[in-house]
C-alpha cells in the first residue's frame, strides 16, 4: 500500500493555518551549533517544510544563514516553509523584544508559530560567556539552585503574545501557542485569555505517551507537538523492543515508526538530526494500525520515562526536575 511521506502530510491549526506534520528540531549541542545551517539545508532538500527553533537554542542565526541561501538559490520561498520560534522565561516580560531578536537572527519578518517555551519567569542575570543576548538561560543561586523572578507572572507572557497576535497592524506572528503546559495551566489560559493556543509542544514518545494531555488538547482543538520523539541525545527510543519489532513488521526504519506514531494520532513531531543522510532517508510514513498505537502507548503507560527533566522545571506540575521518573 502506498502512503505519502511524512514530509507531505499537513494538519490545520485551530486558526485555519496549515502546518506540516513533520518539522526539524534544532536544539543542537552548543559545540555543534554551526552545523545546524547544513542540517536545515539538507532537511529542506529532503522535503521538510517545517523548522522548530527557539530564542534560547542559540541556533537561530545558523537557520537564518541557511534560509538566506535557500531563498537566494530559489530552492524555496519564505511562504513555503513553516517556522516556529519561542520566548524563553528570561524574557517573560519582554515578549515583543524576544520576537524581534528571533526575527532578526532568522532573517525573516514573521514566524508561522510563536510559542511560550515554559510557564516560568526567570530574573535577568548577565552571562557574557554562555548566555543569549548576554543573559543566563538558566539562572541559579550560589548553591546552583534555579532562581525565579519573584514579580513574575507566566500568564502575562501569554497575554503579551496574544496582544501581538490580535493587533491588526502587527504581522510578526501567524499563530501563537504554548509548550510544557500541564492541563491545569492550559485550563487557566482557556479561562482567562481570548486566543486559544494552536499547539502545546511537549515531550512525547512511547515511553511518555501523555494520554491525559492528548485527550484534553484534542477535546479543545489544540494540537500537540512531540519533542524529543527519539528520546533526545543518542536516540535511545530506537532500541525499544516493540519499536524494533514494528520496524521489522513494516520493513521501515525504527525512526519512521517513532515519527509515524505521532502523525497517526494527528499530532506534530519535530525530531532533530545533524546527519544529512539520516535526514534524507527518515521521512517514510508508516500507517500503523490502531492496535500498534495502543501497544506503543502501553510502553509508557505504567512507568513513563521523561528524558528532558531539568531542575528548573521542578516547579511545574508533572516535572520532577530530579530523578527523571514520572508519576
Ligand atoms: P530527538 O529525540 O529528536 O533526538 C535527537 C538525537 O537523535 C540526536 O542525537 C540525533 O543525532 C539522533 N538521531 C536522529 N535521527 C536518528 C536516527 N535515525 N538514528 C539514530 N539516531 C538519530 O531530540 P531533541 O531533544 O533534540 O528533540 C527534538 C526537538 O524538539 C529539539 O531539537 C527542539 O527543536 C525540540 N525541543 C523542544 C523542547 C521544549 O521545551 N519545547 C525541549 C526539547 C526539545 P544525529 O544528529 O547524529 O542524527
Amino acid at each position: 500500500m502506498l502512503h505519502p511521506q511524512s514530509t507531505e502530510i499537513s494538519f490545520k491549526l485551530n486558526n485555519g493555518v496549515s502546518v506540516p506534520a513533520l518539522g526539524l528540531g534544532t536544539a543542537s549541542p552548543a559545540d555543534r551549533y554551526s552545523e545546524t545551517k547544513e542540517a536545515v539545508k539538507a532537511a529542506i532538500k529532503a522535503g521538510y517544510r517545517h523548522i522548530d527553533t527557539a530564542w534560547c537554542y542559540g541556533t537561530e542565526p545558523y537557520i537564518g544563514e541557511a534560509l538566506k541561501e535557500l531563498f537566494q538559490e530559489g530552492e524555496i520561498k519564505r511562504s513555503d516553509v513553516f517556522i516556529t520560534t519561542k520566548v524563553w522565561p528570561v524574557y517573560w516580560d519582554k515578549v515583543s523584544e524576544s520576537l524581534d531578536e528571533s526575527l532578526e537572527r532568522l532573517g525573516i519578518d514573521y514566524v508561522d508559530m510563536f510559542l511560550h517555551h515554559w510557564p516560568l519567569c526567570y530574573p535577568k542575570v548577565e552571562d557574557l560567556v554562555n548566555g543569549i543576548s548576554d543573559l543566563s538561560r538558566n539562572p541559579v543561586d550560589s548553591m546552583n539552585n534555579p532562581i525565579y523572578d519573584p514579580k513574575g507572572d507566566w500568564l502575562q507572557t501569554y497575554k503579551d503574545m496574544e496582544k501581538i497576535y490580535l493587533d491588526p497592524s502587527d504581522h510578526r506572528v501567524r499563530s501563537i501557542g504554548v509548550s510544557n503546559y500541564p492541563v491545569e495551566y492550559l485550563q487557566k489560559v482557556l479561562n482567562q485569555c481570548s486566543v486559544k493556543p494552536v499547539v502545546n509542544q511537549i515531550e512525547m514518545h512511547p515511553r511518555l505517551p501523555q494520554l491525559e494531555l492528548n485527550k484534553f488538547c484534542h477535546d479543545h482543538d489544540i494540537l500537540l507537538t512531540a519533542y524529543s520523539p527519539l528520546g533526545s541525545n543518542g536516540a535511545p527510543n530506537i532500541k525499544i523492543p516493540l519499536v524494533q519489532e514494528l520496524s521489522k513488521k513494516y520493513g521501515a526504519s525504527a525512526n519512521d515508526i517513532l515519527i509515524s506514531y505521532h502523525i497517526r494520532k494527528g499530532n506534530l513531531v519535530i525530531p532533530r538530526s545533524l546527519n544529512a543522510q539520516r535526514l534524507a532517508t527518515n521521512v517514510g510514513f508508516v500507517f500503523l494500525s490502531e492496535s500498534d498505537i495502543h501497544d506503543l502507548d502501553n510502553v509508557g503507560k505504567t512507568s513513563p520515562y521523561r528524558y528532558i527533566d531539568e531542575d528548573f522545571a521542578a516547579v511545574v506540575p508533572g516535572f520532577t526536575g530530579r530523578d527523571k521518573v514520572v508519576g
